[in-house]
Order: C-alpha cells, then structure tokens, then sequence
C-alpha cells in the first residue's frame, strides 16, 4: 500500500483564475442575485456549483440573459461578436477573460490585419479557440494535430501560427514542426501559458518517481486533462478525478508512491481529502517537489460598467 505522496508544485489555481474567480465573488457578494456568466467562470466543477448555489447562472447564449443585466465574461475569453451582441443588449459586462487569452486574440486580429493567414493550433470547440477564432475567422484555421496539416488546402498568403494556451507541450510541438515542414517561413508564437507550462514540468518530474498519477480536474478543463495525458505518457497508470469521490481505492494496490497534482482551475482545498486518505492507507511521508516557483498577479478586470 501507498507510503509516499509526491506533492506537484506548481499546481491548481493560476493567476488567470484566481482573477476571475475574484472577480464573480465580489460581484456576488456586493449584487443581488442573478448575476449572469458568460459559460464557466473556469472549467471546475466545484467552483462552478459554489457559485451556482450563491446565485450565479452560467449561460451559452446572451438570449438568455436580460436587457441591461450584469454579466461576467469568463476566464477563457469571447469572441469579438459577444462583445458586440453584449453591447446592443446594453448588458453590463466585466470582462474576466485572462489577460494571456486576450494576447492571443491581439496577435490573430493583427496578423489577419497585416497580410497572414493565421493557424490556430487548438481544440475544435473549446471554449477559448471559439474566442480566439472570433477575432479573424475569414483568416483562421483550427489545427487540432499533425495529421491535419496534410488536408489542408495550401495557404497562398504569409502564415502566422498562435496557439490555445493550455495544450500539451509536446503535442504542440509536433504541431509546429509539421507547420514549419510546410511553411518554413511561418511566424509562430508559441502561447501556451506559463501555469500550462510548470503544472506539465511538474507532473512529468513526479510521474518519473510515482508509481500511480492522480490528477485533480474536471474533463472540460484542457489543462487538467492533458496532465493526464502528460502522466500517462510516461507509461505510469494516471487518473484525472474531480475529487476523492472518483477515485477507485483499488489503484492503490500494489502502490507504493503516490504522485498528485491539479489543473489551473482546481481549489487546493479539493486535495486536502486525498492527501487526508491516503495517510490514513499508510502514507508516512509527504514530499512537495517543487519545479517552479510561480509570483504571477494579475490586475482585477475594470467592474465600474
Ligand atoms: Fe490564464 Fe494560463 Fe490560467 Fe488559462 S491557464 S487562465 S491562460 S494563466
């Protein structure tokens, strides 16, 4: 049974999240309720269910909410004809898209503006690269992998490349290479963010000790699910749960150290539990392995609207 616990650090919350989880709670706490979102303030389960209960309503169209209502523009960003349609509907908006997701869309409006044809390296239909799509979509091209760069049609102006911010390192590598093969001259702006970046180093240092990964996320959150991925493909047996209640106490036999971490949206608070379990199963020894420290605060968005 388990006696070591390899504590990820980094891991959970990130700058950009913490941002827009402040800003919806003091929203809540100084606004009566409704008080609308624009999808999940983050992809957490928990977090969304907490604000839910304190009156938050998480919607996809802004049909659904009514003329000259607050809203809160989550953490992943919107695209510009949100914007626009929130404008007309006179909504009161306070933008909490994370100030990195925002780089990304200044960097597609200004190549489709300068001449390029821009490759979004993403996934179809996640949240932030519908936003980010919105900025140039006569311009823009999702690519989801390798593979798809072979169908596709040759570009015949200049190419610009940005990327979703919380892709797998290594996937998004291959992504580029092959972009490259085709576009040597491609401009490519790697923006997979920090928090990606170090939660990815982290559980790649720990996964080369543990013998079991688990990883604390929901499946919509494209940072947590590719901690898993990361995990996983160093050939360790990994779990993404969104909290204790999935995990399966039959992973831990045969196990004897434990790796754990978190997505970028994910409450430390969601881990205590585990880390409770598991001394419970025997583990004597709690090591934090730390690759990075992280110091990023990001400004709260402008709420005077
Ligand atoms: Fe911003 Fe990265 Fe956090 Fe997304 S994961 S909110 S891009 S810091």
């Amino acid at each position: 049974m388990p006696h070591t616990l390899l504590l990820a650090q980094p891991r959970g919350f990130c700058a950009g999240v913490v941002r827009a989880i402040d800003v919806l709670d003091e929203v809540l706490d100084r606004e009566p309720a409704p008080v609308y979102a624009f999808h999940e303030i983050v992809h957490n389960r928990h977090v969304v269910d907490g604000f839910r209960a304190r009156g938050a309503v998480f919607v996809d169209s802004l049909d659904e909410v009514p003329e000259g209502a607050r809203i809160v523009f989550s953490a992943h960003g919107v695209s510009p004809e949100v914007v626009a349609e929130a404008h007309r509907r006179q909504l009161r908006v306070i933008d909490a898209t994370c100030p990195l997701v925002t780089k990304v869309h200044l960097e597609t409006k200004k190549a489709a503006k300068d001449g390029y044809d821009v490759l979004l390296v993403g996934h179809r239909g996640h949240d932030e690269v519908v936003g980010t799509l919105g900025e140039a979509p006569d311009r823009t091209t999702i690519i989801d992998s390798p593979a798809e760069m072979a169908s596709l049609p040759r570009r015949e102006r200049p190419v610009f490349v940005v990327t979703q911010t919380t892709l797998s390192l290594e996937d998004t590598a291959q992504v580029i290479d092959a972009i490259r093969s085709e576009y040597p001259d491609a401009q490519v702006r790697n923006d997979i963010c920090y928090a990606t970046t170090n939660r990815q180093m982290a559980v790649r240092t720990i996964a080369e000790r543990a013998d079991l990964v688990l990883v604390v996320g929901s499946s919509n959150s494209s940072n947590s699910v590719r901690l898993r991925e990361v995990a996983a493909s160093m050939g360790k047996p990994a779990y993404r749960v969104d909290g204790i209640e999935e995990i399966d106490p039959a992973w831990y036999e045969g196990v004897g150290v434990v790796g754990l971490t978190a997505g970028a949206s994910v409450p430390d608070e969601l881990l205590e539990p585990i880390i409770e379990d598991l001394r419970r199963r025997g583990v004597t020894r709690v090591e934090p392995v730390v690759v990075a420290e992280e110091t990023i605060v990001f400004q709260p968005p402008d709420a005077s609207a």
